[in-house]
C-alpha cells in the first residue's frame, strides 16, 4: 500500500492538525534539548508556507491527567522562536477553550495544543479524544513516528475521521526502514544493545535470516552469554528469557550473533565503581558487565567500517557514565566511519551517538526506539496503517 504524504494534501486555507513529536527533555520546566522540535519544523514550516492554518498536537512526558509541570508551554515558545513564526498555547487539548484558540489565532500563527497525555482517553484511543481532535481541522498529517507503534487517540483516532497523511518526517522514517527491509546492500550488520533483550528478543528473530552478522553487546549480551553456558558474574540477566535465547543461538542463523569477546566488569554498579577488563567467557562472581572490552571494540568497528548497512539500536555499555562509555562511543565512531548506509535509532543510543557529536556522519537518526525495532520485525504499525487507508 502506498502513503499518502503532504503532496497529496490540499492544505490551502484548511485547518491542519500535525501529530508531532515534542516529547523534549524539560529541565526545571526549560526545554534542555529541542532536537526534536527542530526536527518537526520541516513540516510545520512547509504547510505553513502553503497557506495552512496549522495546529500542532504532542505528548510530553508521562503526566497521569492534568499536571502543570508538563505543560507544553515551554515547547510552545521555543517552538516559535526555532520556527520564526508566531505560536499560540491552547489552555486544553480539545473542546471549546482549544477550538476558541484556534479560531482566534491571526493568520500565519501556529497554535499548541496542550499535551495530549492530560486527556485520560488519549492513551487508550478513547472515541471522544478522537472526535474533539478532530472537531479542531479539516485535515490531519501523522509526523510523529516514535509513537507509530500506538494506538493512540491522536494519532490513530483522528487520522480514521479526518483526510490524513505522513509528514516529512515521518515519511523519512518509514523511507530508511523500509530500504532496510527491503534487499539492503550487503554486508548488512545490525548492532544490538540496551539493558534488556525482552524488548529485543523479537527483532533478533526476525532479523537473523536477513543480515549477515547480528553484534550483540549493551546488558543484554549477558543474558546470551548466560544462554551460551558461561559465567556472568553478577551481570544484568533475564533468566526467564534464556530458554528462548538458547534456542535462537542454537538455531538457524544463531551462528551469525557475534558476541563480546571481553569485558569492563566493576565491583558495584555505580560511577565510581573500580573496574577491570576480564574474558566475556568466564566474569567472575560478584563483577557485573558495565560495558563491551577493547579487544570486542576493535573487532565490532572493523566489522561495522566494512559494512555496506547498517542498522544500530541500543548502547554497549552504562555510556552515561564515562568509565563504560568507551564501547558505545567505539560503536558510533565506527557507524559513522563507515562509508554505508547507516541508521541508527533508540532514544538512548541515538542520544550517545549526539553526546559524541557524531549524529551529523550517519545516513539516517530515527526518533523512534520501539517503532523502529517493530517495523524491522516487519510489523504494520497502527499509526502508518491507518494513513494508508486515506491513499
Ligand atoms: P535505546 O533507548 O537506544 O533503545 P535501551 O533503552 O534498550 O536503548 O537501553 C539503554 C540503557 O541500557 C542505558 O540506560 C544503559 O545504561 C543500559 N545499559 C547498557 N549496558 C548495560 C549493562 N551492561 N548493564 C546495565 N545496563 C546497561
Ligand atoms: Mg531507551
Amino acid at each position: 500500500m502506498s502513503l499518502p504524504t503532504l503532496d497529496d494534501l490540499e492544505v490551502e486555507g484548511r485547518r491542519v492538525l500535525v501529530r508531532a513529536d515534542l516529547n523534549v527533555p524539560l529541565d526545571e520546566g526549560a526545554v534542555s534539548d529541542d532536537f526534536r522540535i527542530v526536527a518537526s519544523l520541516r513540516t510545520i514550516r512547509e504547510l505553513r508556507d502553503r497557506g495552512a492554518n496549522v495546529i500542532v498536537a504532542s505528548h510530553l512526558g508521562r503526566p497521569k491527567g492534568v499536571d502543570p509541570a508538563f505543560s507544553m508551554l515551554p515547547v510552545t515558545e521555543r517552538l516559535g522562536e526555532l520556527g520564526g513564526f508566531p505560536t499560540i498555547q491552547s489552555p486544553t487539548v480539545i473542546g471549546p477553550e482549544a477550538a476558541a484558540t484556534i479560531e482566534g489565532a491571526p493568520e500565519g500563527a501556529v497554535v499548541v495544543l496542550e499535551n495530549t497525555r492530560f486527556e485520560p482517553g488519549e492513551s487508550k484511543n478513547d472515541p471522544a479524544v478522537a472526535d474533539g481532535l478532530a472537531a479542531l481541522a479539516d485535515l490531519f498529517v501523522n509526523d510523529a513516528f516514535g509513537t507509530a507503534h500506538r494506538a493512540h487517540a491522536s494519532n490513530v483516532g483522528v487520522a480514521e475521521r479526518l483526510p490524513s497523511a505522513a509528514g516529512r518526517l515521518l515519511e523519512a522514517e518509514i523511507e530508511a526502514f523500509r530500504r532496510l527491509l527491503g534487499t539492503p546492500e550487503r554486508p548488512y550488520i545490525v548492532v544490538l544493545g540496551g539493558a534488556k533483550v525482552s524488548d529485543k528478543l523479537e527483532v533478533i528473530k526476525h532479523l537473523l535470516p536477513k543480515v549477515d552478522l547480528m553484534l550483540i553487546g549493551g546488558g543484554m549480551c549477558f543474558t546470551l552469554l548466560e544462554a551460551g553456558g558461561y559465567q556472568i558474574g553478577d551481570s544484568l540477566v533475564e533468566t526467564s528469557m534464556i530458554d528462548e535465547v538458547r534456542a535462537v543461538l542454537d538455531g538457524p542463523g544463531g551462528s551469525k550473533i557475534v558476541l563480546p569477546d571481553d569485558i569492563v566488569a566493576a565491583d558495584r554498579f555505580a560511577e565510581d565503581a573500580e573496574h577491570v577488563v576480564v574474558a566475556a567467557t568466564g566474569i567472575p562472581d560478584g563483577s557485573i558487565g558495565l560495558d563491551i572490552g577493547p579487544v570486542t571494540i576493535r573487532r565490532f568497528s572493523a566489522v561495522i567500517e566494512e559494512a555496506a548497512s547498517v542498522f544500530w539500536n541500543g548502547p554497549m555499555g552504562v555510556f552515561e557514565w564515562e568509565a563504560f562509555r568507551a564501547g558505545t562511543a567505539g560503536v558510533a565512531e565506527a557507524v559513522a566511519a563507515s562509508g554505508g548506509y547507516t541508521v541508527v535509532g533508540g532514544g538512548d543510543s541515538v542520544a550517545a551517538l549526539r553526546l559524541l557529536g557524531r549524529d551529523g556522519d550517519v545516513s539516517f537518526v530515527s526518533s523512534g526506539g520501539g517503532a523502529g525495532l517493530q517495523m524491522l520485525e516487519g510489523k504494520t504499525l497502527p499509526g502508518i496503517a491507518v494513513l494508508e487507508r486515506w491513499s
